[in-house]
């Protein structure tokens, strides 16, 4: 990856000069079957900027899942910079999908007393619900419906290649149904920086404007979109060995007692320690980092791990093991 950033040929990306930055575009559009791609620093901006551009007018309003990351976890960037109100829906928790009917009933038409829904939102795989994946058929059928009222879907694939993976469907399939992606390089792809949104021309035309607002273009990026090419091409197939791992890591702390339930679906799991076990969450971190594991907590009790690219097999036996011996 290195040295695919070190011989990157770049150019002025702000005046569309940059020959890496076109090339990572133009490469991830023609594999998720779009237009047009565009690169951004983050998938906080990409999905900002991308739901802007769909949200092109006054009192727009976006229908998504009340547990998604848009909805959680950007500073509700949506409202405080895209002006976007936003109509939050919840997922059924054993799919991670809101029913299609659901979004279909949330649809507002031109009523002066409603803000007029420009786009709605999923998320695949989704992160709070533990890594689960929205299948083709799901996402075809939930953009038919709603291209049927006008209204756009749009995908925060942070890792929708994650998905493809675990349904063996290439990204067109997959996302077919949906007028624009949100795809991180930087997650399990393991690139330091960088996400690309992809959809038509005009959508990702419009983002292009949103995106000098909401923070500016960047110059000879093409050093860092060389990373995310590389990313790309050598680093998706190996996806499947972290969902591996990540069946593993579950299998060990269900097997180290107290009843704990985790069953990973892709590469994150998620779990909290059971009412029986000796220990609370804090001594639990504290005790798996003071022998070379973190553990982070992500919201309330609940533990997640991921497993990622820079997480051996070596690292996984010496986790599973810190873990037995802290739960004994
Ligand atoms: C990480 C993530 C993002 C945002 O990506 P950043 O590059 O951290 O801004 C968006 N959606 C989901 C589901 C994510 O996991």
């Amino acid at each position: 990856m290195y040295s695919a950033m070190l011989s990157a040929p770049v150019g002025d990306d702000v005046f569309g000069e940059d020959p890496t930055v076109a090339k990572l575009e133009s490469h991830l559009a023609s594999l998720f079957g779009k237009e047009a791609g565009l690169f951004f620093p983050t998938g906080t901006q990409s999905n900002l900027c991308g739901l802007m551009a769909h949200c092109n007018s006054r009192s727009s309003e976006i229908i998504l899942g009340s547990n998604s990351h848009l909805c959680l976890y950007e500073q509700g960037g949506l409202s405080t910079l895209g002006s976007i109100h936003s109509r939050q829906l919840p997922e059924d928790p054993e799919t991670a999908q809101v029913p299609i009917d659901a979004f279909v009933a949330g649809v507002r038409g031109d009523d002066p007393h409603y803000p007029r829904t420009a786009v709605a939102a999923i998320e695949n795989t989704h992160n709070v619900l533990g890594g689960k994946v929205l299948p083709a058929s799901y996402i075809s059928s939930l953009g038919a419906a709603l291209a049927a009222q006008d209204v756009p879907l749009h995908i925060d694939g942070a890792r929708i290649f994650n998905a493809c993976v675990k349904l063996n469907v290439t990204p067109a399939e997959l996302c077919a149904g949906a007028a624009s992606v949100s795809i991180c390089l930087s997650k399990g792809l393991g690139s330091p920086v960088g996400s690309v949104l992809v959809g038509s021309k005009h959508v990702v035309g419009l983002a292009r404007r949103a995106r000098k607002a909401a923070g500016g273009g960047m110059r000879q990026a093409g050093v860092i979109a060389a990373a995310g090419l590389y990313a790309v091409e050598n680093n998706v197939e190996r996806l499947a060995d972290d969902h591996q791992r990540a069946e593993f890591l579950c299998g060990k702390l269900r097997e180290a007692g107290y009843g704990i339930e985790v069953a990973p679906t892709t590469n994150l799991c998620y779990f909290t320690l059971p009412d029986g076990c000796a220990l609370d969450s804090g001594a639990f971190a504290d005790r798996c980092k003071e022998r070379g594991v973190l553990v982070g907590l992500m919201y309330g009790e609940t533990f997640r791990f991921a497993t990622h690219k820079d997480v051996d097999d070596e690292g996984l036996e010496l986790a599973a093991k810190v873990f037995a011996d802290v739960l004994r």
